[in-house]
């Protein structure tokens, strides 16, 4: 990051979302490399004439100068480098490059650096451009922003007794952060059953890299159920780490992914 004494500075960004400021401008909540996030205003964005705009809609990768304001900083020139094009001809990708967005608008803090929470980020938009099973590349992404913001869920040992997980029935517990074993975990409030092959899906998911993970071929049931766990996860750290704004968004979000099969409200009654 650069002395607050410069004026200007330069910065790669991925645009989360934007919402119309003023009469034409617009302001913008962007990623970045090594500033983190960022809200930034966009003079003039919405003229008809302005040459800013093609360069700065949802999801552009793109390369920023910036003014500091005494409020807000402002964009002053922006280059797109990747444009994810597939995703701008595709409503159903789109709506998954929102939930990632959201996830990064939640878990990705203001102005800290997170590195490498902005390379998936880019990485998580190029799968979602051509992923062929766009829940599983979902869970993916879900599972690394986990890693990423320093909620990993403990998946090879039990939280309780410490003892190594076997491959039989065990117990996810949100509130506890991961697995308990049988003995541990049967009973007991809030810790949900998980099937053999749910169990192995999300192991693998942590543990192995996307090109593996893509390749995965799971039942419907076992992804719906990976999907439930981490949604609940998702859910049960949002609710009482993060902010409650952002927090309902994102649900929404979930809720409009998900569809009937899996709807908000079992997700907030489980
Ligand atoms: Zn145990």
């Amino acid at each position: 990051m650069m002395p607050d004494r410069e004026r200007i500075y330069r910065t790669e960004a991925i645009v989360l979302k934007h919402s119309d400021f003023g009469e034409a401008d617009r302001l913008l909540t962007v990623y970045t490399p090594y500033l983190g996030k960022l809200r930034l205003l966009a003079k003039g964005i919405r003229k008809p004439t302005s040459r800013k705009s093609g360069h700065l809609e949802s999801f552009t990768r793109t390369q920023l100068l910036v003014a500091r304001g005494r409020n807000l900083d402002i964009i002053t020139q922006a280059q797109t480098i990747e444009p994810y094009l597939a995703l701008r001809q595709d409503l159903w990708r789109m709506s998954h490059a929102y939930y990632v967005g959201e996830l990064v608008d939640c878990f990705g803090e203001e102005q800290a650096e997170n590195y490498p929470l902005y390379c998936l980020l880019c990485e998580a938009l190029h799968w979602i451009c051509q992923s062929s099973n766009l829940p599983l590349t979902m869970r993916f992404v879900e599972m690394q922003v986990l890693n990423l913001a320093g909620y990993r869920p403990q998946l090879f040992q039990c939280l309780r007794c410490n003892a190594a997980l076997e491959p039989i029935v065990n117990y996810f517990s949100a509130a506890e952060g991961g697995m308990l074993c049988p003995r541990c975990g049967e009973g007991q409030r809030g810790a949900k059953p998980v099937s053999l092959a749910a169990f192995k899906a999300l192991r693998y998911l942590q543990t192995r890299e996307y090109a593996d993970c893509a390749r995965l071929q799971l039942s419907q049931a076992t992804l719906a159920e990976v999907e439930g766990l981490l949604g609940d996860y998702l859910v049960y750290i949002l609710e009482h780490g993060f902010k409650s704004v952002e927090f309902l968004r994102l649900l929404r979000y979930n809720a409009h992914l998900s569809g009937a099969s899996y709807s908000l409200n079992s997700r907030i009654a489980s």
